[in-house]
This record gives structure tokens, C-alpha cells and sequence, in this order.
């Protein structure tokens, strides 16, 4: 084993962040994004995770620069109140 980089962790200060590739989720253009295989550091003691900034800035440049999807898949509402979720989407279905 070769000497990684490990950094101490500001959550705990007890544990090493240790780079790891994790799936990086973030939303863009109403749109849950999945990446695999995405660098990240990960405290090995509480398991907090921050992702590598480079590549952050990397996908975020490569999602500004990929086309708008076309369709939407559903409407999002601004406000808060406490509506019955069945009208959320079609996902919801009895058998
Ligand atoms: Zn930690």
C-alpha cells in the first residue's frame, strides 16, 4: 500500500477522509442526476462525505453545457401546503 492522501475530518476530528468513489446525486433542470463512479472523500469514522471540487465543477460545467431535456416529467409546486400525494405523480399505482 502506498501513502493516499488522507485529510482529518471536520465532522468528527477523529476519522481520515479517504478518497473513494462513491454515486453522486444532485438535481439539474428539474432532473435527478445520477453519476457513478464519482470521486469523493469519506470519513471512515462517521461516514461524511464531500465531494471532490474538482469534479464538481467538472459535471457542473458539463450539465450547463448539455441540452435541457424536452419533456418534463412532472410539475413542481412552489407552495407548501399539505396536499394528498396521489396527484404528485403516476408513480403511485395499486394493483
Ligand atoms: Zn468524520
Amino acid at each position: 500500500m502506498g501513502h493516499e492522501p488522507v485529510y482529518t475530518c471536520p465532522e468528527c476530528q477523529l476519522g481520515v477522509l479517504r478518497q473513494r468513489r462513491v454515486s453522486y446525486f444532485t438535481v439539474h433542470a428539474g432532473q435527478l442526476i445520477s453519476v457513478p463512479d464519482f470521486p469523493a472523500w469519506v470519513c471512515d469514522v462517521c461516514g461524511r462525505r464531500e465531494y471532490d471540487a474538482a469534479a464538481l465543477a467538472e459535471l457542473r460545467a458539463m450539465l450547463n453545457t448539455a441540452r435541457p431535456p424536452r419533456h418534463r416529467v412532472h410539475r413542481r409546486r412552489t407552495g407548501g401546503d399539505a396536499a394528498r400525494p396521489r396527484d404528485a405523480t403516476g408513480a403511485r399505482r395499486r394493483p
